[in-house]
């Protein structure tokens, strides 16, 4: 685009770069700091189960509470942290973090609760994971049955053996695995029948346009078959409207998750979210 603009603007365009480039560095100094100044913060999302209308767990979302930027969004630092390699170190943390609370709330009455942690593929990847997510449950007492690791279909892409292996051993603990944002990734759906998974969940995108698109509508029903044809349970994300909730009760999807519930919330405000619907019922 700056070729076609000519000389001027790609003055212009190599001075925007390299902003950007500051930027991007410094953003990545401060972020191998956040940890031990303990500006990351883990939110949790209701997932309500169908038909029953319980909430039966929560997604783990990692905010960072930056001391000039303010709270930033995971999309916009996560991929930094996957380039340095600290998403390792964040990982570890958002896990030990997620499994103790939701140990504590267990503890506390909720006794069902499950939760959800986010694993990037560069995490997948580090040879002592399995190690870690072992220590992690033995440290926090936490079931493993209550723990859902969630990875993208993009793992796929890697030494299969590898993978397959890690899910494996990942299972012998007792976790349970799902694929994140189902349907947007382009690896071939037959790793499907090779990964020991538990739960698809589609991505947000499909769900959007549930209700008006016939061709989004199309591919939400074809997930929720295919994957109970595979004895896999199914979750929609990005679930804002009663109309979209009618549609995938249709559907007889498993689980959703979305606006139309909750949004990510603080600890203490999912808590509250949690005592107010349990004195309504
Ligand atoms: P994700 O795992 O697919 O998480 C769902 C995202 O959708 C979250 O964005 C959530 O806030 C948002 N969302 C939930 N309900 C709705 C809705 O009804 N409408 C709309 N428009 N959005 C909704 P968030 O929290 O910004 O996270 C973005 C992504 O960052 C996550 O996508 C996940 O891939 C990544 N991420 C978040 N926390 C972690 C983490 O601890 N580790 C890793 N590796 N990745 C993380
Ligand atoms: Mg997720
Ligand atoms: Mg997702
Ligand atoms: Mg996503």
């Amino acid at each position: 685009r700056a070729m076609e603009l000519g000389g001027g603007s790609y003055e212009f365009y190599t001075e925007e770069m390299s902003k950007a480039a500051a930027e991007h560095v410094h953003l990545g100094s401060s972020l191998s700091k956040s940890l031990e100044r303990e500006e990351l913060i883990v939110c949790y999302q209701p997932q309500l189960e169908l038909p029953s209308g319980r909430i039966i767990g929560m997604e783990a979302l990692l905010r960072w509470r930056h001391p000039e930027l303010g709270l930033i969004s995971p999309a916009s630092f996560i991929p930094l942290a996957e380039e340095t390699g600290l998403i390792v170190s964040i990982g570890e943390w958002v896990l030990r973090t997620a499994c103790q609370q939701t140990k504590e709330w267990q503890d506390r009455g909720f006794a069902d609760l499950r939760v959800a942690v986010n694993l990037s593929a560069r995490q997948f990847q580090q040879e002592d994971l399995v190690l870690m997510v072992d220590r992690v449950l033995g440290k926090t007492g936490l079931p493993p049955q209550s723990l859902e690791l969630e990875i993208t279909e993009s793992i796929a892409m890697n030494d299969e053996n590898r993978v397959i292996t890690t899910m494996h051993q990942l299972k012998r603990l007792g976790v349970r695995l799902a694929i994140d944002d189902f349907g947007t990734g382009y690896s071939s759906l037959s790793y499907l029948s090779r990964f020991p998974l538990n739960n698809l969940k589609i991505d947000q995108s499909f769900i959007q346009n549930v209700v008006n698109q016939d061709d989004d509508a199309a591919i939400t029903k074809a997930i929720v078959s295919l994957a109970k044809a595979l004895g896999l349970q199914v979750t929609a994300e990005g679930v804002e409207t009663k109309e979209q909730l009618a549609f995938l009760e249709q559907l007889q999807c498993n689980k959703i998750q979305g606006y139309y519930v909750s949004k990510p919330l603080f600890a203490e405000e999912f808590e509250q979210f949690l005592q107010k619907r349990e004195s309504a019922q």
